[in-house]
């Protein structure tokens, strides 16, 4: 019979690289909570109207990237492509908006993409929002907690920080059209995917890689100009508390994000390390959503980061963690020895929970079931056999050099085997 594989974009991710997002994941779940916010749990599948209301219709992720299908019932539903949308619909239908809220959340997201790397159809985010509040303090807090995150992951050399402020629906309608207006005038110079989006979304055209239509927009109108006031005062305000806060940034006047519901500030975390897929985290204001999916009118901000991105970064700059899953590997060779070695082990688990021991199983020779030992990357094994079992004694060996000067191997009994296992294993 022929094998099943995966669907393309959708990875197996396996355990020789699941320490690195454990350590991701642990590290994310601890600053978060060091700045005091909620996790909250949500579906991987919604209505599909939820997107579209949200995203927007003319967006990419709507348009083409979305994994959406007819229940049994015939009702429209959608894989999530993104977190905001579903935690703002649960925020809203929840009632949990009546004060300031600070959420986080973590999951798979899915969006119908050309795979790469950095870009797959199945991938992870975690994704921040902060609900009732809405001057720049707060976008400041995001910024600084993502600058902490980058620090405790050893990344900060390799990310740079962009900042823009998009203003407000009016004053990117009246810049969306004067835009529109210009490019018009250079429709045969643009690249084939700003020519398409010039009338479907055209602020997305300043996100072009193309340097033809990069020079293009250089003689255009800026979005800048078009600020309103209050824009303008909270972004110098935002810079002003990054620059007391120590937190380098550049002010990138193109930056615009994909989707439809942000406002004011967004920001972007850039590195140069991973070729073409560089955004690691991404967010920004977006003060008219709640209000569009129908809640209270909330001023809010968040961001998401790429997981896969980062775990890539992590790898690429040599942060490993901690690689090896075993402490412990006992070796059991007959079968009043295995019996003995089963309970004396979970004897040892008792006591010692953080301790990591793997148990030999499936028998074998002494000389099998040491190589599956020296396999296992355990530092110490456990070594029972006829001997041990009539002297009510345990073998402890060293597998590493290194440790050999402290305890090549040594017949202790049961007695001792707790103690004698600390001492092998200090570091
Ligand atoms: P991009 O321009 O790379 O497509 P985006 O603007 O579509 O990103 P957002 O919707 O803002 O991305 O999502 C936030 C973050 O999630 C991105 O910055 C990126 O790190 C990550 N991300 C988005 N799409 C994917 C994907 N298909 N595979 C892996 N990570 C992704
Ligand atoms: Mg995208």
């Amino acid at each position: 019979m022929s094998e099943i594989a995966a669907i393309r974009g959708m990875s197996d991710i396996l355990p020789d690289e699941t320490p690195r997002w454990q350590f991701l994941e642990r590290t994310v779940a601890s600053v978060l909570a060091a700045y005091g916010y909620g996790e909250i749990r949500l579906p991987v599948v919604e209505k599909t109207a939820l997107f579209k209301r949200s995203i927007g219709e003319v967006t990419d992720i709507v348009e083409k990237e979305m994994y959406t299908f007819d229940d049994r019932n015939g009702d429209s539903m959608a894989l999530r492509p993104e977190g905001t949308a579903g935690c703002v619909r649960a925020a809203i239908q929840q009632g949990i908006l009546n004060t300031p809220r600070r959420l986080w959340y973590t999951g798979p997201m899915f969006r119908y993409e050309r795979p790469q790397k950095g870009r797959q159809r199945q991938f992870h985010q975690t994704g921040v929002e902060s609900f009732g509040v809405a001057t720049p303090d707060m976008d400041a807090e995001l910024i600084v907690l993502c600058a902490r995150l980058w620090r405790r992951l050893g990344l900060t050399d390799c990310v740079e920080l962009q900042i823009n402020s998009i203003g407000n629906a009016e004053a990117r309608k009246a810049y969306r059209d004067a835009l529109v207006d210009y490019l018009q005038g250079h429709l045969d110079a643009l690249d084939e995917d700003s020519q398409r989006r010039l009338h479907s979304n055209p602020l997305r055209i300043l996100d072009s890689k193309s340097p033809q239509t990069q020079a293009i927009l250089d003689g255009g109108p800026t979005l800048t100009d078009f600020l309103d006031e209050e824009a303008n005062t909270d972004f110098a305000r935002l810079c002003e508390l990054l620059d007391a806060a120590g937190v380098a940034y550049v002010v990138n006047r193109r930056l615009v994000r994909g989707l439809d519901y942000y406002n004011k500030t967004v920001f972007e975390w850039v590195t140069d390390r991973l070729g073409a897929q560089g955004t690691v985290c991404a967010g920004g204001r977006y003060d008219g959503l709640v209000k569009q999916l129908g809640g209270k009118p909330t001023p809010a901000v968040g961001f998401a980061m790429g997981m896969e991105r980062l775990v890539l970064l992590l790898a690429e700059q040599g942060v490993v963690a901690d690689a090896a899953t075993v402490d412990v590997y006992v070796v059991a060779v007959g079968s009043d020895a295995e019996l003995m070695a089963l309970v004396s082990t979970e004897r040892v688990r008792e006591e010692n929970p953080r301790l990591r021991i793997m148990q030999h199983a499936g028998g074998g020779s002494f000389k099998s079931q040491m190589k599956k030992a020296d396999k296992s990357g355990a530092r110490v094994a456990l070594i029972w056999g006829e001997d041990e079992v009539a002297a009510h004694a345990v073998t402890i060996k060293s597998l590493r050099e290194g440790d050999g000067e402290r305890l090549e191997q040594s017949t202790v009994p049961l007695g001792e085997l707790d103690s004698t296992l600390c001492a092998a294993l200090a570091p």
